[in-house]
């Protein structure tokens, strides 16, 4: 079943069920403080807060999104894109557990002559809050599942927020696919989440959330004025155990890319684990970058322009490390273009534009490379000559500074050689540069790091809602 199918299913189920489909918003909002839309409820947090009424009662979408937290599981587990589709429904105040679940469980195992997803039911299991015995009891009345495929997980796991003091909250519950005894242990998702692939979280969004010391420990201080329900089933993680395939990178929309590096470089997909890594980066990094470009972000040096210019960088480092030294993203975007104009026919129209920027980047990056490696590896001698095992902070300064190497690419790359970076000494370099820089350059970066200002939402609370974890961590790696 193509990616582009699966989608359609979705959407058409949750028309059926009385949901307005909606289409998915920019990857990037028109709100400055937030980063990227990184979940399918983000276009819709006015209407889950009560802030703004709902124009319908439900919604279903498939957003586009990306996750640059996720960047260090690309390649290495089998579901985690920078860039993924998330199908999502949701109810403004109208249906609660009982039809969320029953939802769920009713397009992922009705057959797929009937419009369904076609899961044998003896492949799923399912996860709720410790202390969530309704949604356990509606689990039990409607999929008939047995109560060992039914756990219990505490507030890491099954209890979800927003951000911080202020936002929306709410236990939720997560389905989860077997793929088999080959990839793990028996126990279930409490215990192993490679062999167990979470394929849709269901959000029972009811409270307001406190004060707390972490994601996993919080108070709750009240009620939405209204139950909502939010829920993000994956479509790539969806389309690769429909399609047979090992991982998301290998479904139609990006396994294009993937054989078009592996023929530009000359190595076989699935020879060796390194290579295969090396592969799914590049792949997943050129689909995420093409999406980005395509939604108006262009590679620069702060906040969105610079995400994309580490994914971008990475595709050449990553190229290169499997032994091409030339130009390889003319071939790379255009096998990325193909296998995703039928979802975002925007992609091949614009493709000049986009191409344009992607090609120019690559040439830039291309012509400092090798120096700034040469510079790396001097380092390095030079640091395991005095018998220590940390790179120091200003070498990674320079090579960002004078070479464009973004920090992670320089962290990866000590690593290989067995180093670490002094990341707190390179940090302090980078803030003492900021300092120095124009105000309005800096300016303009502080706000796109502040991501507690979320103003529109205080009405929320006291302190009103702070934005996201995710995003958080989104400033952190700036
Ligand atoms: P995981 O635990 O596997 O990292 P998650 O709990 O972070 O997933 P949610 O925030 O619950 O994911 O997002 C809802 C759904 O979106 C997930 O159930 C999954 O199907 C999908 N999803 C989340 N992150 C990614 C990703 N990086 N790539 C592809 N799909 C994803
Ligand atoms: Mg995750
Ligand atoms: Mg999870
Ligand atoms: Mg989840």
């Amino acid at each position: 079943m193509k990616t582009a199918e699966i989608r359609q299913r979705f959407l058409d189920y949750f028309e059926r069920n009385g949901h307005t489909p909606v289409p998915s918003a920019s990857l990037v909002s028109d709100d400055p403080t937030i980063m990227f839309t990184i979940a399918g409820m983000v276009p819709f947090i006015p209407y889950l807060t009560g802030v703004v009424p709902a124009p319908y009662p439900r919604a279903t979408s498939v957003q586009k999104c990306i996750r640059t937290n996720d960047i260090e599981e690309v390649g290495k587990t089998p579901r985690h894109g920078t860039f993924f589709q998330m199908c999502g429904n949701f109810s403004f105040g109208d249906y609660f557990k009982r039809e969320a679940i029953a939802f769920a469980w009713g397009l992922l195992t009705t057959p797929e002559a009937d419009g369904g997803l076609g899961f044998d039911p003896n492949d799923l299991w399912v996860t709720v809050y410790l202390d969530d015995d309704e949604a356990h009891d509606i689990w039990r009345s409607i999929s008939g599942l047995p109560e060992e495929r039914i756990q219990r997980l505490g507030m890491g796991e099954n209890f979800w927020s927003a951000g911080g003091a202020g936002s929306p909250a709410g236990p939720c519950s997560e389905i989860f696919f077997d793929r088999g005894p080959e990839h793990g242990a028996d126990g279930g998702p409490a215990t192993d989440d490679d062999r167990y692939v979470e394929i849709w979280n269901l959000v029972f969004m009811q409270y307001v959330r406190g004060e707390g010391t972490s994601k996993d420990d919080y108070e709750i201080i009240g009620d939405l004025p209204t139950k909502n329900i939010d829920t993000g089933m994956g479509l790539e993680r969806i389309a690769f155990i429909k399609q047979g395939v090992g991982n998301m990178y290998e479904i139609d929309q990006v396994r294009p890319v993937l054989d078009a590096a592996a023929e530009l470089a000359g190595v076989s997909y699935g020879r060796t684990h390194e290579d295969d890594v090396r592969l799914r980066i590049i792949a997943d990094h050129v689909r995420s970058s093409l999406m980005l470009m395509s939604d108006g972000v262009q590679p620069g040096n702060e906040g969105r322009g610079y995400i994309l210019r580490r994914l971008l960088r990475r595709v050449v480092r990553s190229m290169r490390l499997l032994g091409v030294e030339g130009a390889t993203f003319p071939v790379l975007f255009a096998a990325s273009r193909d296998a995703m104009r039928d979802a975002y026919p925007e992609v091949a129209t614009d493709f000049d534009r986009i191409g344009r920027l992607a090609f120019a980047e690559e040439q830039t990056f291309l012509r400092t490379l090798s120096q700034g490696t040469a510079i790396l590896d001097d380092a390095v001698a030079r640091t395991r000559h005095e018998g220590v095992s940390t790179l120091p902070g200003n070498t990674a300064f320079l090579l960002h500074d004078t070479f464009g190497f973004p920090i992670d690419l320089t962290v990866e790359m000590a690593e290989e050689a067995g180093l670490q970076v002094n990341r707190s000494a390179f940090d302090e370099l980078m803030a003492e540069q900021r300092a120095r820089a124009k105000a309005d350059a800096k300016s303009k970066r502080t706000a796109l790091a502040d991501l507690g200002v979320y103003s529109k939402f205080r009405a929320l609370g006291e302190t009103g809602f702070v934005g996201y974890t995710d995003l958080e961590h989104e400033a952190e790696v700036l």
